[in-house]
């Protein structure tokens, strides 16, 4: 008798570890899945074609972005391992934009960085509105803020991330074009996607904290894309 129930106790164990054995294998092949769809996904886009299941990518690349990081920093710009970044931003453009062009002029607003001001700006700091631009012509701000005065787009030149985020908070209803740096950007594009915003993201060309530079076609092309 003693003998049948460490007979059928070893059985449950043998039984219990087979389960386990299982769902371990189960687990590796998911996770490899994954792994390989990320970088299908990355090579799509950085090639220019279209991703299959946009918004899952998306999903896999922000679980799974500290190992892909890791994995594709050599392959990064700038010795900066930006890769991931990158894509996800333009992912997430490519996720957006249908319903981006959803929304009327007056309910898009534009945040710019102080960065891509000109060193001599005139502009005052306020509160609650940002770098005020006086439109001086110093650099092609004034351009994009009296385009955006003239269509009713709200444009904001950011003095840091908190401004930004309160800013983001405050027109959850509003689509969004967003100029930044990577690292700027792709906080921002996790942060629109869990509030909700409509948000469409534009890498500056050059960084640092003063006298960067913006594609400002590119800007203007998605903040008035329809
Ligand atoms: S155009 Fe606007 S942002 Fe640019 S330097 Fe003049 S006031 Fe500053």
């Amino acid at each position: 008798m003693l003998n049948a129930a460490k007979g059928s106790g070893g059985e449950a164990l043998l039984l219990l570890f087979e389960i386990l054995g299982l769902v371990f294998v189960l687990l590796a092949v998911l996770l490899a899945f994954l792994f390989a769809f990320a970088l299908l996904s990355v090579l799509l886009v950085r090639s220019g074609r279209r991703v299959p299941f946009p918004k899952f990518s998306l999903f896999v690349l922000s679980v799974l972005h500290e190992p892909l990081r890791w994995l594709l920093t050599p392959f990064g710009s700038g010795g900066g391992g930006d890769l991931l970044e990158r894509v996800a931003i333009s992912l997430g453009n490519d996720v957006n934009f249908r319903d981006f062009v959803n929304f009327p002029l007056t309910e898009r607003i534009l945040i710019l960085p102080q960065c891509l001001r000109s060193v001599e700006c005139p502009a005052k700091l306020d509160a609650f509105e940002g770098i005020k631009c006086v439109k001086c012509g110093r650099c092609e701000i004034a351009m994009l803020k009296n385009l955006c005065d003239s269509l009713g787009i709200r444009l904001f030149i950011s003095p840091g991330g908190t401004f930004t985020k309160r800013i983001l908070m405050q027109n959850r209803d509003k689509a969004v074009v967003g100029v930044a740096c990577i690292p700027n950007l792709y906080e921002g594009l996790l942060l629109t996607r869990l509030i909700g915003i409509t948000a469409q993201g534009i890498p500056l060309l050059t960084t640092g904290c003063v006298g960067t530079s913006v594609d400002y076609e590119e800007v203007l092309r998605r903040l008035l894309a329809r």
